[in-house]
């Protein structure tokens, strides 16, 4: 974990320059015509726009504050990482409108501890588990539209309803709603400086066209998330291995703000080591890339490293919690990266891909279409270099696969 009392300046000087190149390139119009001149004081500040801060924002202008929202990336990329979200878990005792079925709260902290490896703080887990039955309700009187369960064409889940429209259009609702009740918003506009020390709070940022403005207020919600596009930050956790990572969110998730809340003495919570990895198409982008370059068929081949290695029973478990079991392991591999082999039966039960997997007649053949894998040139000879104490057993579709290759590639969310 990264130290509160190391300075935050040196990161963020260096991701701002990045950051702030990247913002003059978007400028014009990211100042939303919506939003008046900046008042010096108001009552709520809201730092960040994405979901959190959105919800922040509406509520507080619910109960007749007057609410500025500040964010970072440009207006185009409003709503950041869940702009790329499908649905959201919530607790229920018998089917809603939004769900079937029941998915009762103890199972719904079951789960949490489970993929925490019970490192999960247990009294938010247990507060966001409690409030998550009241999301819907909340979500559908601010103007979001969610799948309605009967008419359903996704996979049915008891545990999650589903944004009509995806994250991307939830975003958009809840930007409409902050702005229809009066919030002001600024885009493209960094938070440079938190003064948390007075009685007020104090934030400067930079606004459009290079302005640093700032603004003081009584009460703060900073929501300007993680670390997950911070490199040089997730290589201090998890060594060269955070180079080969493909980020699935948004490139603006830096943790500057939160470097500097730890910096005040802000109390850490969770285990900041542990994240959600899953495996991704390396031929996505680095950035961004959201869900839809995600690979599903891991259990529908056999996996293996650069050197022709496989890694682990493809077959062990089907079920979702499978991505993030894979997404560590690929994380672990040379250069982070692995390769899915599918037959045609394989590839035959998969969901369609953004990107083709490179394909040939016969496993054989693969090499000259995919020249990383230069160890092995029949499916045998996989297992053959590898010593049979450390062959992992394969439980399921056991059939060696014949004729089609795709390359996939770890991420890291959050
Ligand atoms: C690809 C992908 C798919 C996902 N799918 C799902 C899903 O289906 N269901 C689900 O429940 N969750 C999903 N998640 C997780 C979910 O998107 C996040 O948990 C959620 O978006 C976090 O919201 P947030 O507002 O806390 O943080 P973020 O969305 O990270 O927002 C933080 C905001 O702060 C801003 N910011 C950062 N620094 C500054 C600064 N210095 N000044 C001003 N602003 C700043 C950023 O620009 C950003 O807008 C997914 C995440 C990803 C990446």
């Amino acid at each position: 974990m990264r130290s509160p009392t190391k300075s935050p300046l040196s990161l963020t000087g260096l991701d701002r320059r990045a950051l702030q190149a990247e913002l003059e390139a978007h400028a014009s119009g990211e100042l939303t015509t919506y939003a008046p001149a900046l008042r010096s004081c108001v009552d709520v500040l809201v730092v960040g726009g994405g979901s959190a801060a959105l919800c922040a924002a509406i509520a507080a202008r619910q109960c007749g504050a007057s609410v500025h929202v500040i964010e970072a990336a440009p207006s185009i990329l409003r709503g950041e990482n869940a702009r790329h979200a499908r649905n959201f878990r919530i607790a229920h005792q018998q089917p809603t409108t939004f769900v079937p079925g029941k998915y009762g709260e103890e199972a719904f902290i079951g789960d949490i501890l489970h993929v925490t490896r019970g490192t999960a703080d247990r009294e938010l887990t247990e507060i966001l588990v409690r409030e998550s039955a009241e999301t819907t309700d909340w979500l559908v009187e601010n103007g979001i539209h969610l799948e309605r369960r009967d008419h359903r064409c996704q996979n049915v889940s008891n545990r999650t309803a589903f944004l009509l429209g995806g994250g991307k259009a939830m975003m958009n609702a809840l930007y409409a709603a902050a702005i229809r009740l009066g919030a002001t918003v600024w885009h493209g506009s960094p938070v440079i400086e938190l003064d948390l020390s007075q009685t007020e709070y104090c934030v400067s940022f930079v606004s459009r066209g290079g302005v640093v403005r700032h603004v003081a207020s009584k009460t703060i919600a900073i929501c300007a998330g993680g670390n997950p596009a911070n490199i040089e930050w997730l290589r201090e956790e998890l060594g060269d291995a955070a180079n080969g990572l493909v980020i699935r969110g948004t490139p603006y998730a830096l943790g500057d703000l939160l470097v500097r809340l730890l910096a005040c003495g802000m109390r850490s919570i969770g285990e900041p080591s542990h994240c959600h990895m899953v495996p991704f198409d390396a031929r996505g982008p680095k950035f961004d890339g959201g869900v839809v370059t995600r690979v599903t068929a891991i259990p529908h081949g056999i996996v293996v490293d650069r050197n022709g290695l496989r890694i682990a029973d493809e077959g062990e478990d089907i079920g979702k919690m499978h991505f993030s079991k894979w997404g560590v392991r690929i994380s672990r591999c040379p250069d982070q990266i692995a390769y899915l082999i599918l037959d045609l039966d394989g590839y035959m039960k998969t969901a369609p891909s953004v990107f083709r997997p490179i394909q040939a007649d016969d496993v054989g053949d693969l090499p000259t279409s995919c020249n990383s894998i230069l160890q092995f040139s029949t499916v045998p000879s996989i297992a053959s270099t590898q010593p049979s104490s450390h062959r992992p057993t394969r439980s399921q579709w056991s059939e060696p696969p014949s004729d089609c290759c795709h390359r996939s590639r770890v991420a890291r969310t959050h």
